[in-house]
């Protein structure tokens, strides 16, 4: 069974938007007081407070809180166990001498929402046809509009109440049945100009998907033509014209066609091969908003692979096969500057094609990439030291840096 979230858009009555007001509140409240604890108990007599400790007080206090009271139980749990999460993610981070952000008291600006973790227990969902809309019961609240649709509809499991920009969200986890098969192998995966594709599995296994250049030097002159051959014809409103329009908009279409035939076929290719697609977080946006003149030629050639409708494309057959995909943080982890093999960190000219370093390491920039995305994704660290003894077990490990569903919570 593959774990997917839906997620809807909740239109509640004033009344209960005030409702949902207090509930953020509240469970803003239990978060901020139960970290409180955690740091005094262990200011005062140097031990650390637990999950089950924390939640038998939760017990007790909600006995004194008449506002407590009428919250959901399961659901204020799920807020301590977030709490505890915060401070495993800590601990691991100082562990691996990484950055380690105390977990921090949140404004209520800032308190994203609260999980329910059994469907029917505080919550019941009530969807239309295929999952599509519908209404949902919060216990407190009432029945609440929803909208929204499930793109494979499934077993409701848990479900998120969201507070974004002032709109309320409904996230809900259901476990539904592989629409594809996966394969079974970990990869890291590099995308690039040189190379579209360079993905590394094994020690020696990497295969490189080349670049399919659409718009290569006279394709864009015959595109030009046909551009030109409208722009001549002043007169609209003439059967020529609509004949070089045509002409025009087929090229353009079978050139669009052919691009997204080989990302089709190449994400296709590359889920049916692995089970976990460790990548790079990337936003192309920032790649060709600030080059300016000098990039234009390069800014070209990153358009025309399409790397975010690739990404997109391959996420959503990662997820239809329940394969494990992994997103690298790229300033984090700076898989490019990055030795996978000793982990030290050099800056490289975006001219340099090859990695080579002190310790011996010599590969391509896109295969060390990609090597030290797989390392990161499998134990965590970019030079995968453990990595032998992880493959040697046999399984992939559960290293996935984002927020678990509520579900997998062991409360
Ligand atoms: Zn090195």
């Amino acid at each position: 069974m593959v774990p997917r979230k839906i997620t809807y858009r909740m239109y509640p009555t004033k009344q209960q938007a005030e409702r949902l007001l207090e509930l953020l509140g509240l469970h803003q409240r239990v978060y901020n007081t139960a970290l409180e604890e955690r740091i005094r108990m262990y200011r005062d007599s140097a031990q650390s407070l637990g999950f089950a400790a924390q939640c038998k007080g939760l017990t007790a206090w909600r006995k004194q809180c008449e506002a407590l009271a009428a919250v959901n139980a399961q659901s204020l749990q799920v807020t301590l166990k977030r709490l505890d999460l915060a401070y495993a993610a800590f601990f691991r981070r100082v562990k691996a001498g990484e950055t380690a952000g105390f977990p921090r008291f949140k404004a209520v600006e800032r308190f994203s929402g609260w999980g329910y973790k059994t469907h029917g227990d505080g919550w019941r969902l009530h969807a239309g046809d295929k999952m599509q809309h519908g209404h949902v019961r919060l216990s407190g609240v009432g029945m609440i509009k929803l909208r929204g649709k499930a793109r494979t509809p499934g077993e409701v499991k848990t479900a998120e109440v969201q507070h974004k920009g002032g709109k309320w969200y409904l996230s809900v986890t259901v476990e539904c049945e592989p629409q594809r098969a996966g394969g079974t192998v970990a990869m890291g995966m590099d995308w690039g100009l040189e190379t579209f594709a360079t993905v590394c599995s094994g020690e020696n296994d990497t295969l490189s998907v080349a670049n399919p250049r659409f718009l290569d030097k006279p394709q864009r002159q015959k595109l030009k033509l046909l551009q030109q051959a409208v722009s001549r014809k002043k007169n609209k409103c003439t059967n020529n014209r609509r004949k070089s329009v045509a002409l025009l908009s087929a090229e353009s279409r079978r050139i669009a066609d052919r691009r997204k035939d080989f990302l089709h076929k190449t994400s296709a290719n590359l889920v049916k091969q692995y089970g976990l697609i460790a990548t790079e977080q990337l936003s192309v946006k920032n790649m060709t908003a600030n080059g300016g003149e000098y990039k234009k030629g390069l800014n070209r050639s990153i358009l025309d692979t399409a790397p975010s409708t690739f990404l997109n494309l391959l996420k959503t057959k990662a997820e239809e096969a329940g394969s494990l995909w992994v997103e690298v943080p790229t300033r984090q982890v700076k898989p490019s500057q990055t030795c996978h093999r000793c982990g030290i960190q050099r800056k490289k000219l975006l001219s340099e094609r090859t990695h080579r370093c002190s310790c011996g390491a010599s590969c391509s920039r896109d295969e060390n990439a990609a090597r030290v995305m797989l390392n990161w994704a499998l134990v965590g660290n970019v030079t995968g030291q453990e990595l032998s003894e992880v493959r040697s077990r046999g399984s992939l490990p559960t290293l996935i840096q984002e927020t678990p569903p509520i579900a997998a919570l062991a409360v």
